[in-house]
């Protein structure tokens, strides 16, 4: 059996070896000769590996004490609205830096349940980069301010995390975390679904500082307040029980690589190489500013847009999977998770020469 290359956007390539080991302990978990998924979330097995994929995260991402680690389901997308049922509490409105497809629709969403201001939008350069978070007019009345540090689809990652003074920041990280350090006392909320760096769809990250945790409406479902799943172990209802325990086996894969300072040497090592790769002729272009591109999400064009169904067709054929850029925008997109190999990245540039050598 040979895996082939995945650049998938989400959900992503998974390390083979957490695969392997998740297969081999499909049918007996720990000698009770019952798969993992078919045992009670509250069995004192099941909560012992439970309670443990948070330590290590706590552990890998230095997750300070006054941080809650929740997991929940629905996806960053149920956060959109989670966010301001949570958060919102009296307050009217909260800012919202938009950069790209997932940011915009945080915001369109959030419009849905209160007054919600756009401080900035990438639009206005064609999202080729974003405005330096210098230049927010951030209201100190609002609730929190969003952003997304990495447009999965546009392909722009912010080059700092941005100061947003007393007003809590509130981070949609879904594909770009775990992929390098994060400070994360600067933030009020990170969140993100697990199925690009952190594991498989189904579960959703929620990193909350503890003093912004309040009661929601009680209209608000239980299991979307993070409160209740703070105070619950996020076992209000059944979890994910599958989902968290792959995210174990990742999280303890990403400590054997070395832990994030290492992940984010060699995520800088992949992007740097395709990026090398793209701006060596005008055959492929990305117009994005240097210090705004994606090391996750690499999206470029062929100069002939024609081309492009060629290049999608051929490189699957030579096992380099999923490089079809996002409907939105179309082109090419490369995502670059921490389970891609420096290897893949090589068997793409390669691919990309020899694609232009005979097409250019
Ligand atoms: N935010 C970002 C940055 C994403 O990349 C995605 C998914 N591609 C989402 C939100 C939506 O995530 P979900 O499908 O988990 O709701």
């Amino acid at each position: 059996m040979s895996r082939a290359f995945n650049f998938s956007a989400g959900p992503a390539a998974l390390p083979t070896s957490v695969l392997e080991r998740a297969q081999a302990e499909l049918l007996d978990y720990q000698g009770r000769g019952v798969s993992i998924m078919e045992m009670s979330h509250r069995s004192p097995l099941y909560m012992e590996m439970a309670q443990q994929v948070e330590a290590n995260l706590r552990d890998l991402m230095s997750v300070p004490e006054d941080y809650a680690v929740i997991f929940m389901q629905g996806g960053a997308t149920l956060q959109f609205s989670a966010l301001l049922w949570n958060l919102l509490g009296d307050k009217k409105s909260a800012d919202y830096a938009v950069t790209g497809l997932w940011s915009r629709k945080a915001q369109q969403i959030a419009s849905n349940s209160c007054d919600t201001r756009v401080l900035c939008d990438a639009a206005d350069f064609d999202y080729r980069k974003g405005h330096d978070s210098g230049s927010w007019d951030i209201d100190p009345e609002a609730a929190f301010v969003h952003y997304c540090p990495n447009e999965t689809v546009h392909g722009l990652e912010f080059p700092d995390t941005p100061d947003t003074g007393d007003v809590p920041l509130v981070a949609d990280f879904s594909s770009s975390i775990l992929s390098a350090p994060v400070d994360v006392s600067r933030f009020g909320v990170i969140y993100g679904g697990a199925q690009k760096n952190i594991g498989p769809a189904g579960i959703t990250l929620v990193i909350c500082r503890r003093d912004l945790l309040q009661d929601c409406a009680p209209q608000v479902p239980a299991v979307l307040s993070y409160k209740a799943q703070e105070a619950s172990g996020s076992m209000l209802n059944t979890p994910p029980t599958y989902s968290w325990y792959l995210v174990g086996l990742m999280l303890e894969w990403l400590q054997e690589q070395g832990g994030l300072a290492a992940m984010q040497q060699q995520n800088k090592q992949k992007a740097a190489l395709l990026y090398e790769r793209i701006d060596r002729s005008n055959f492929y272009n990305n117009l994005i500013d240097p210090s705004w591109r994606s090391r996750m999400n690499v999206v470029f064009n062929l100069a002939d847009p024609a081309l492009e169904a060629v290049f999608v067709a051929e490189s699957d054929a030579a096992g380099l999977r999923a490089l079809k850029g996002h409907k939105a925008v179309g082109g090419i997109r490369a995502s670059l998770y921490n389970a891609v190999p420096l290897e893949a990245v090589e068997a793409l540039a390669d691919f990309m020469g020899e694609f232009e050598r005979r097409h250019g």
